[in-house]
């Protein structure tokens, strides 16, 4: 299968996805995220029809984007989707045009700051962790339904990086769990687009952009009212390690 077809495929499971709820699939952006593949692998995505692009690493995304950007025909966006230590927060903002794992109010903090220097904005998504595992990054939103104490303390640091002038907070982003079964993934799922309803309803604020959904996922992830996917493997093959 070539990345072509594969594109292909999930362009026709987007789309069947969107068919069962009754969704437009112009709703839907497909973000291949091509960590660990080559520029060439890249620029082969770029002709066949993808503009958006995510990687997770800093440095790999210096290595990557100014030569996939100097060879594809049209311009493509470039996603950060991976965590962001502070200390390479500054190498972000040339690099990337949407941060979607703004992950704590000290990233979001430093990034806007970086950007206002710049007299610029930058786009970002706030990651929320709605699974609960310790492993994963991400503003801690797994009982913000069920617990007011954490509703309370996830809404302050919100209203804080809300109010940051550097950024604008386009949406929400989160990472289902693990090997999950498809019940508690839809769950997760609908935790997220349920909390991005609260937040527009208690800020008034427009969020738009509701990231989630990977390779195993992105079908269920679309049913539950995603708009961005990110899909490595199904577009670009088994990853080494
Ligand atoms: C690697 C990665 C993806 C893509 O995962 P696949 O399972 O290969 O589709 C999506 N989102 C993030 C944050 C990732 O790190």
């Amino acid at each position: 299968m070539s990345i072509a077809d594969n594109i292909k495929r999930v362009e026709d499971a987007i789309a069947a996805a969107c068919v069962r709820v009754g969704r437009d699939p112009a709703e839907i952006t497909l973000v291949a995220v091509s960590k660990q593949k080559t520029v060439e692998d890249i620029v082969a995505a770029a002709a066949a029809g993808i503009n958006h692009f995510g990687e997770n690493r800093v440095e790999e995304g210096m290595e990557k984007i100014e030569a996939v950007n100097n060879m594809v025909a049209a311009p493509v966006t470039w996603h950060m989707v991976g965590h962001v230590q502070s200390r390479k927060a500054k190498r972000v903002l040339p690099l990337f045009d949407l941060v979607q794992s703004v992950d704590s109010l000290r990233l979001a903090q430093k990034l806007s700051n970086l950007a206002q220097a710049k007299n610029q904005t930058l786009e970002v998504l706030l990651e929320i962790n709605i699974s609960g595992e310790a492993s994963k990054y991400g503003l801690k939103g797994y009982n913000w339904y069920g617990d007011n104490a954490e509703k309370e303390r996830l809404r302050q640091e919100i209203d804080a990086i809300l109010a940051l002038r550097g950024l604008r907070v386009k949406g929400l982003m989160t990472m289902a769990p693990l090997g999950a079964g498809p019940q508690t993934l839809r769950k997760v799922f609908a935790h997220l687009f349920f909390l991005r309803e609260e937040l527009t309803s208690v800020f008034a604020v427009s969020l738009p952009e509701l990231s989630m959904g990977m390779t195993d996922d992105y079908q269920i992830a679309i049913e539950e009212g995603a708009t961005m996917v990110r899909i490595g493997r199904a577009i670009f093959g088994e990853r080494k390690g």
